[in-house]
């Protein structure tokens, strides 16, 4: 599958949720476009962002955390 839309990208005050990868606290959160969510640390969310956005439905970034993929 193939999504060609760009997600939409919102700024949010603080994230609660842990990375999925590693546990750390989380800087992005993804919605994804098949349902479900996905939690990213700062440094797995620049490492998997090109993949976040393709995903992605709706992103949002903690204030402050400058985002490889915006
Ligand atoms: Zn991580």
């Amino acid at each position: 599958m193939t999504t060609l839309l760009s997600p939409e990208i919102d700024t949010v005050g603080e994230l609660t949720d842990r990375c999925d990868r590693c546990g750390a606290a989380a800087k992005l959160e993804v919605e994804l476009a098949s349902g479900g969510d996905l939690a990213f640390c700062g440094h797995h969310a620049n490492r998997y962002d090109a993949d976040i956005r393709r995903i992605g439905r709706k992103i949002r970034i903690e204030e402050g955390f400058g985002w490889a993929g915006k």
